[in-house]
């Protein structure tokens, strides 16, 4: 059947941008369309996870957004509680305060270099679905709208998704929280934190620096909850941020403000036979926690090479609807945890607002407790459901090994196939018929593992590499075992020339 596109993205936000790249690098053609006239200068997310920077880190563009940044590695939470992030066991052991525009920058970039057709002042305005392809409608510069078909269409278009609207999916959920200010100002005086947070009664109050003298603050206040649209003035914000946070800071010429409310929301499924969704597009929730970038990021690392797995033909069976089901429970987790985090954070008669301070002080001294929070909250302790007799380390996140030759594991993962990692244990056959879509590598100390590591940097299988779990032949039958189950059938070896013809 005829294509104008193997995957057509909505939208040109974090979401599209990352997966729109991962499918062009491994070879599969896509057009990314885009409503707005050109890219946004304007940004909502600024804490970029330790996990999302690994898988930053897995495309080779880490290094750049950490440099556009400010890491860090202490948390304040409320009352006066810190987290630790400096011991998280990652390459990127803090918390990067950077504006959205700068992740999407480099997301961009990364996608025009392998070769993605970005189209501005494109708009999904409807699509039809058919058994063997998708017939999408563009209304381009509000020109007629024209049909491009694609295999596949991918609905990462934002809260407002048109493609989850037109696929009827219900998006259930509720509002949680109400006419939350936004300003971007100056501060005579900066905050000795890099991020300032703090609830006291009725008021709450976050400030982050965007690293050019301005800093966007978001401020509330319990008992003024005029209607979205209502302006903000610069008054309102200087005085929810004197009441939270005992000061100012000398705050002054605002260059834009906004009011907005908080909705808690899911669909029910991320796929639809050839629509799938990613992203603020399928889950929405509090801005608690900074999660909202770093969960649709992730959702396109984890979608990305399965789409492009079924696309190319060579997917095992079920491989794309497993997108759904490790995805899907990920976002209910952090739309439970957000919307916990936001009423903690809210908490409003100032006894509560004691004990709050009080457990949140506790809950970051004990080490166990200290550890899960950062865990979570980093995207670190993140891992997939796996079968119940399987290796530990199988769904669980892989870590960043230093590999023979002074590489490392995410370096080699910059090329988007699977890595099958062994400690010269590896028989020489071991992934034959599977050279174009699995590394072989050897761990630069023994690690008393074989593992098959996914592109999105997840543990497919493991075993234990030892003597007593078998010789040769039965590691090489494992190993093929989990090939076939993971990356599908090995290629046939090209046919012999017959001599003479
Ligand atoms: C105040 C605030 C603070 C936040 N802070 C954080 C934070 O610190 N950390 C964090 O992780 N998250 C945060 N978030 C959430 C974060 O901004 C979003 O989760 C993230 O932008 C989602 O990315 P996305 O690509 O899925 O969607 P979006 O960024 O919304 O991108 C969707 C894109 O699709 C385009 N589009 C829409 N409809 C169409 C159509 N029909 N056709 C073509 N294009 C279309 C839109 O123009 C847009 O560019 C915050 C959000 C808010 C509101």
């Amino acid at each position: 059947m005829f294509t104008d596109f193997d995957v057509a993205i909505a939208g040109a936000g974090p979401t599209g941008l990352l997966l729109a790249g991962d499918l062009a690098r491994a070879g599969v053609s896509c057009a990314v369309f885009e409503r707005r006239p050109e890219r946004s200068g304007l940004t909502r997310a600024f804490a970029v996870h330790a996990r999302t920077l690994e898988q930053l880190d897995a495309r080779g563009v880490a290094d750049e957004l950490v440099g556009t940044g400010i890491p860090v590695s202490e948390l304040r939470i409320v009352g006066g509680a810190a987290l630790d992030l400096s011991r998280l066991p990652t390459r990127f052991p803090y918390l990067l305060v950077t504006p959205q525009y700068e992740t999407e920058r480099v997301l961009e970039e990364r996608a025009r270099l392998l070769g993605v057709d970005i189209r501005y002042g494109s708009m999904i305005s409807g699509f039809t679905s058919h058994q063997d392809v998708v017939e999408v409608e563009v209304r381009e510069h509000d020109r007629l709208p024209r049909l491009f078909r694609a295999g596949w269409l991918v609905g990462a278009d934002g809260m407002h998704s048109t493609v989850r609207k037109t696929l009827g999916m219900p998006f259930p959920g509720k509002p949680v929280v109400r006419s939350v200010m936004l300003a971007d100002v100056r501060l005579a005086q900066p905050p000795p934190d890099v991020v300032t947070m703090n609830a006291v009664g009725d008021f709450f109050c976050f400030i982050a620096p965007f690293g050019d003298g301005w800093y966007r603050v978001i401020a509330w206040d319990r008992h003024n909850q005029p209607p979205e649209g209502t302006p903000v003035s610069l008054d309102e914000i200087r005085d929810v941020t004197r009441e939270a946070i005992g000061s100012d800071f000398g705050m002054r010429d605002s260059r834009w403000t906004s009011r907005f409310h908080s909705e808690e929301r899911q669909v029910p499924v991320y796929r639809s036979g050839r629509i799938l969704l990613a992203g603020d597009a399928a889950h929405v929730h509090s801005p608690a926690g900074g999660q909202g970038l770093n969960t649709s990021i992730q959702d396109a690392a984890n979608l990305g090479w399965k789409l492009a797995a079924t696309a190319q033909g060579w997917a095992p069976e079920g491989l794309l609807d497993t997108y759904d089901a490790e995805r899907h429970p990920v976002g209910k987790q952090v739309l439970r945890q957000s919307g916990a985090m936001l009423r903690v954070i809210l908490t409003g008669p100032r006894p509560l607002v004691g004990v709050r301070n009080l457990l949140a002080g506790a809950a970051t001294r004990i080490p166990y407790a200290a550890r899960m929070l950062a865990d979570g909250a980093s995207g670190i302790g993140i891992s997939y459901r796996a079968p119940r007799d399987a290796h530990p380390l199988t769904g669980k996140r892989a870590a960043d090994l230093p590999l023979a030759g002074s590489r490392r594991l995410y370096e080699v993962l910059r090329d988007g196939r699977f890595v099958l990692a062994g400690d010269g244990q590896l028989p020489p056959n071991a992934i034959d018929g599977y050279g174009d879509r699995v590394t072989p590598v050897s761990p630069a100390a023994a690690t008393g593992t074989l593992a098959l590591i996914r592109p999105d940097a997840y543990t497919a299988w493991a075993m234990s590499a030892t003597a007593a779990h078998g010789g040769p032949e039965q590691r090489t039958a494992e190993i093929r075992a989990a090939l076939a189950r993971w990356c599908g059938e090995p290629a046939r070896a090209a046919p012999q020339a017959v001599a003479g013809h």
